[in-house]
């Protein structure tokens, strides 16, 4: 029987063939869809309606409550009674269904607008665009430009969104049209494929590129723990030693390691660990006291969600802080963290400024990440330059030492990353079990809160995402103190 395809299924096959096979044959193998995947979908959602502003007064095909062959003939009924602008216009050759986000009439010929959440264009764009293109031409529709309408990473809101401001329309015609024969034997070689067995595939760098694929948890689930893949940095392909039969750390020839590598895997074959006291003091040499943990959440949206902000930018809305006078003192917990739905950056800036001393050091971890929001709030609230300016001169990163393997055990696998280092160091502390438990989660858990009426869930989720940012400063602590124990070693 002849397989039916779609624009998500052409992709899935080109990613890789034996996806598209266990979605067709096995899909009760598929991974579960996560809440941030969840979230995803409903942003990219958002962004497609609001793309239609771009060319307002279309009519729209909807998916819901039509077949195919219903969402087909109302495409053709709309150009018949001589729409200029149909949005999710829907065609059909040869098994192939696609729906266009925009259709737009050009003088005899139609243009098409793919719609996508991105701030630029990407390869696998061209052969979504490239298999629209195919699809229409073959059922006898003249096509003019073939578009790409993106996000448009320069933007910043200012009051209600432009969405001619907003978004950028990269023109794609020539490659679509330079890319029809290799559709035309894609859609054949795909086809082909699915009337045989699960075609032979091991895993590889197609299992999360362009699309983390979803069924990882079916194709990945004899990779034994300690495998390659915990092994950091780069240099070497996982993925050969894998399939050469060196599944695990300790297969690794470690002449074929740089130095970081062999240290990671002599120390994990040994358990053991590197302290250098010396290089350790030298860097608490340079904090002082008082003495502020930082650390921050933030979420990022497609569409800007507040005025002085771009798509994607990482909005901070909460933080915490560990306050500490003087080396051995008590230690000050504080922390904000925004009312759903209001800008969270005024209030953010006005905590940081009140609570943060002005001759303080600020310790973070991953600095890079802190700083790079301190700069934004600093330019986007000029009116607060100054303080927050001299926020980021004084901060330093508890990521350094080991970062540069002065402090270093086994239990980190390679990763300075502080839910690596922690276990490592501070097996008491843990983020097991948290119902919030990363950034990512962090960053759902607050549109979460967003969307959510009812009070006792947006109690729920405070507490929790409270409970998790103080854990990353009380992290911090702990490692620090871990640090000056280590130096006196
Ligand atoms: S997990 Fe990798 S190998 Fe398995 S189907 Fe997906 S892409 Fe293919």
């Amino acid at each position: 029987m002849r397989q039916g395809l779609s624009k998500g299924l052409y992709i899935r096959g080109k990613q890789c063939p034996k996806s598209l096979w266990l979605h067709k044959f096995k899909p009760e193998l598929k991974d579960e869809v996560s809440e941030r995947q969840k979230a995803a979908f409903g942003a990219g959602t958002e962004v497609g309606e609001l793309a239609c502003n771009l060319f307002p007064g279309g009519v729209m095909v909807p998916f819901k409550g039509l077949s195919i062959a219903e969402q087909v003939t109302r495409t053709r009924q709309a150009i018949a009674n001589g729409e200029d602008t149909i949005y999710e216009a829907s065609f059909e050759h040869d098994g192939i269904f696609v729906k266009v986000d925009i259709l737009r009439q050009s003088g005899e010929a139609w243009d098409i607008y793919e719609v996508k959440g991105s701030t630029e264009v990407k390869p696998v764009h061209m052969d979504d665009v490239a298999l629209q293109a195919y699809v229409l031409r073959n059922a006898g529709l003249d096509v003019g430009k073939v578009n790409l309408v993106h996000l448009n990473n320069k933007y910043c809101r200012r009051g209600n969104i432009d969405p001619h401001e907003l978004f950028s329309i990269a023109d794609l015609t020539k490659g679509a049209l330079e890319k029809q024969e290799e559709v035309a034997y894609e859609v054949r070689r795909l086809r082909d494929m699915l009337t045989g067995d699960m075609p032979e595939v091991g895993i590889g760098r197609q299992c999360s590129s362009p699309y983390d694929c979803d069924f990882q948890g079916y194709c990945w689930q004899d990779v034994p723990e300690d495998s390659v893949f915990e092994l950091n940095g780069r240099g070497i392909d996982p993925f050969a030693y894998y399939h050469r039969g060196m599944r695990r750390l300790e297969d690794l020839p470690l002449a074929d390691l740089n130095r970081r590598q062999r240290l990671q895997v002599e120390l994990h074959l040994s358990k053991g660990e590197r302290i250098n006291a010396a290089e350790i003091a030298n860097f608490l040499e340079d904090l002082w006291y008082p003495l502020v943990h930082l650390d921050f959440e933030t979420f990022m949206a497609p569409i800007p969600l507040f005025d002085n902000s771009r798509p994607y930018q990482q909005v901070p809305f909460q933080y915490s802080l560990h306050i500490q006078q003087a080396q051995n003192s008590s230690i000050e917990h504080r922390e904000y963290l925004a009312r759903p739905g209001v800008d969270p950056r005024p209030g953010l800036i006005e905590g940081l400024l009140r609570e943060i001393p002005q001759d303080a050091c600020v310790l973070t971890y991953n600095m890079a990440f802190e700083k790079g929001r301190l700069k934004e709030l600093a330019k986007d609230f000029p009116d607060h330059a100054e303080g927050l300016n001299g926020i980021l001169s004084r901060v330093r990163d508890l990521i350094v030492p080991f970062r540069k393997r002065h402090a270093y055990r086994w239990q980190q696998r390679g990763s300075s990353s502080i839910k690596k280092v922690l276990p490592a160091f501070v097996p008491g502390l843990s983020y097991k079990g948290m119902p919030i438990a990363d950034g990512g989660m962090a960053m759902a858990a607050y549109h979460l809160m967003c969307a959510e009426r009812d009070p006792g869930k947006l109690a729920e989720i405070r507490e929790n995402l409270l409970a998790y940012c103080k854990l990353d400063t009380e992290a911090m602590v702990q490692l620090l103190e871990q640090l000056y124990e280590l130096s006196q070693v």
